[in-house]
């Protein structure tokens, strides 16, 4: 059984460089356009597995050439695929202009990623995995099922959405941008026991009910793209504490070192372009992290 279970969606990025994005009514040429896998869950999943823990997925693809191209790039990432399913809607899509000043616009079309549910297998997983991993691609009860099966439940709440006290009551940790903390609504702390919000090049800052916040500062490197700049830091945070909590429970200690390491992680990946070609393995991020 895997000791991190990523719940969550997979989508084939269509990235469009263009001049400016386009305003409404408006059409513009791309210089070029590649095609390559990430969404999310995908890209949340293969940094778990890179950063060195066993990792299975639980995700929904279409029966198509896109599904392909993800579990290609899944299982090269040694991401266990057993528990991902095929449907007969296609593989989730996202096309994403990125305008020459870096700044970007995405439109995702969900389309298996509607579908996904927990499979009587899924909830087995989820249920003996040391830490659980969602997002806001999936339809929001099959994130409230997982979270209610799972005993250390990190929902990383993006894209950003106002979420239910029910949901919020499930989650062991929070990890959210600044955009999506300020959508969470209300103050963190008082609806969730700990979270983790991430600052870009500033780094990441740890609240936890009932104790001093963490700045966990950021590290200064040449920026690339910051494409899955979060998703590396979800994931690596994700298997960072399911490789410290040995057999008790996870601590605040873990966690700040958890972080800390996930921070040197994200900052690897902008250094590189494109989402899962950006995530970095375990060694490059060891060479950094002391
Ligand atoms: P998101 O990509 O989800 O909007 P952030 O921009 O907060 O989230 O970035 C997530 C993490 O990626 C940060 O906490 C930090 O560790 C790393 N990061 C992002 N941008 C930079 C940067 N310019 N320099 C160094 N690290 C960065």
């Amino acid at each position: 059984m895997a000791d991190v279970v990523v719940v969550g969606s997979a989508n084939v990025d269509l990235v469009l460089p263009v001049q400016r994005i386009p305003r409404p009514g408006e059409t513009v040429l791309a210089s070029g356009l590649t095609r390559g896998p990430g969404g999310k869950g995908a890209n949340q999943a293969v940094a778990a597995a890179r950063a060195g823990a066993s990792t299975a997925f639980v995700a929904s693809l279409g029966a198509d050439e896109s599904g392909e191209l993800l579990r290609t790039a899944l299982s090269e990432s040694g991401v266990d695929l057993s528990l991902v399913s095929t449907t007969g809607t296609p593989t989730g899509t996202a096309i994403i202009t990125v305008a020459a000043d870096g700044e970007n616009s995405i439109v995702v079309a969900p389309s298996a990623n509607a579908e996904l549910k927990l499979s009587a297998e899924a909830l087995d997983a989820i249920r003996s995995a040391k830490v659980v991993l969602s997002q806001l691609e999936i339809p929001f009860g099959t994130v409230q099922a997982a979270a209610e099966a799972s005993s250390y439940f990190i929902l990383n709440a993006a894209p950003a959405a106002e979420l239910s006290d029910e949901l919020l009551a499930r989650v062991d940790l929070l990890v959210v941008n600044e955009t999506e903390a300020e959508a969470v609504g209300g103050s963190l702390l008082e609806r969730v026991a700990a979270a983790v919000v991430t600052l870009g090049a500033e780094g990441a800052v740890i609240l936890s009910r009932g104790a001093d916040e963490i700045r966990v500062p950021g590290v200064l490197v040449e920026v690339v793209d910051t494409t899955a700049a979060g998703d590396t830091f979800c994931g690596v945070l994700a298997a960072t504490l399911a490789a410290s909590s040995g057999t008790g429970p996870i601590t605040g200690r873990d966690l700040t070192n958890a972080v800390r390491r996930a921070n040197v992680a994200a900052s690897l990946s902008v250094k590189t372009a494109g989402a899962i070609p950006s995530v970095p393995h375990g060694e490059a991020i060891d060479a950094r992290f002391a």
